[in-house]
């Protein structure tokens, strides 16, 4: 674990002195970022700070009940404002991400600034994007991380609810309900913590897990029962989505999240990848069991990245080209994949 003392010095100096606070969350954010990002932003609220708050791209429809997620400057959504927004912060913390290519087409508006840069988060190999950088892959999330940090500069004291369901948000979804991920002890003694503050996690499971539409359900039925594909000599299973399938299921944002875990369950699988088509390239999620290093392989063959469970990436090409890419990747690398866990 991160010993957090050496930064909280400096982290109260930056906060205290800084105007213009603004909080970025990676592209596509998940559960972790939103949620280590409405912390923040609450506890500095709280402090009377001014802070903003952006995100490179829309929120999943299961996170916009958050509080304050509606306050999220949206970049393609108003990319004026949010030129301006960069451009007058001076701090900029970001959180869930360590390369500054998850900024999508923010990335050289937040590069260009002379803002003083913080860089909060658990993955691994943090690149230098950041004056300070405080990287601990030893946590299940940012969230956690969040939750130490904000500790660390003002005790137990400050928790108010909206501070603690979006902390909980982040835990719940980077572990998937306790169930995977580098969760330890530490996560509940913070778990802890967010119960004293009055957190109803029964309506907080619900909110996320059971606030889909049917047709979500009958996607994920029909991506499990017509598009999963077996590769049991690689112990691999995969599952492709095209753009007109997920038209012909009223998809919304979010609403295939966690498919690419369900194969997981299958056993002798060890690795799985979801292939989603998006409008010129493939987006790309991995997940594996055991020590199976899918990041590895997300940043050496699509351009990506994350942690040893659970990575993702892209590739620019048709969707052909990129399954023929994968089955490549499996051939170079048979004997990896051929290893029993
Ligand atoms: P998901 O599959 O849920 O989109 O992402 C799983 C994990 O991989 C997350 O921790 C996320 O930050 C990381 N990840 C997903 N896509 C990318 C990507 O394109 N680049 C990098 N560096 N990380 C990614
Ligand atoms: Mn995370």
């Amino acid at each position: 674990m991160v010993d957090l003392s050496k930064y909280t010095k400096q982290l109260a100096n930056l906060f205290s002195t800084s105007g213009n606070i603004l909080l970025i969350c990676h592209i596509n954010p998940d559960g972790d970022a939103v949620g280590s990002q409405l912390a923040l932003y609450h506890y500095l609220a709280s402090k009377g700070k001014n802070v903003q708050m952006l995100s490179p791209n829309y929120l999943q429809e299961f996170l916009k009940w958050m509080d304050g997620s509606e306050r999220i400057n949206i970049f393609i959504r108003d990319r004026t404002a949010c030129r301006a927004i960069i451009g007058a912060a001076d701090l900029i913390v970001f959180l869930d991400f360590n390369q500054s290519n998850r900024l999508g087409e923010a990335e050289q508006h937040v590069l260009a600034s002379g803002a003083k840069k913080v860089l909060i988060d658990h993955h691994l190999n943090p690149t230098q994007i950041a004056d300070i950088i405080i990287s601990d892959t030893s946590v299940c999330s940012t969230s956690e991380l969040v939750h130490r940090i904000v500790t660390e500069l003002n005790g137990v004291q400050f928790l108010n609810k909206s501070y603690a369901e979006a902390l909980y948000v982040g835990i719940i979804t980077d572990t998937g309900n306790f169930e995977h991920g580098s969760y330890s002890s530490e996560t509940f003694r913070v778990v802890a913590d967010l119960f004293d503050a009055g957190i109803n996690k029964e309506r907080i499971l619900n909110l996320i897990y059971n606030n889909f539409s049917s047709d979500r359900l009958r996607l994920q039925g029909y991506a499990l029962n017509q598009k999963m594909v077996l590769l049991p000599e690689y112990h691999t299973a995969y599952i492709i989505l095209t753009r007109s399938e997920l038209k012909m299921y009223n998809h919304v944002k979010g609403d295939t999240e966690g498919f690419v875990n369900m194969p997981l369950s299958i056993k002798g699988i060890f690795f799985t990848a979801l292939f989603i088509e998006k409008d010129g390239f493939v987006k790309i999620s991995f997940r594996s069991k055991g020590t199976f290093p899918t990041n590895e392989f997300a940043s050496k063959y699509f351009s990506g990245g994350g942690h040893l469970n659970a990575s993702g990436g892209e590739y620019y090409d048709t969707m052909d080209n990129t399954v023929a890419h994968f089955m490549n990747m499996l051939h170079e690398n048979k004997n990896r994949f051929e290893e029993n866990i």
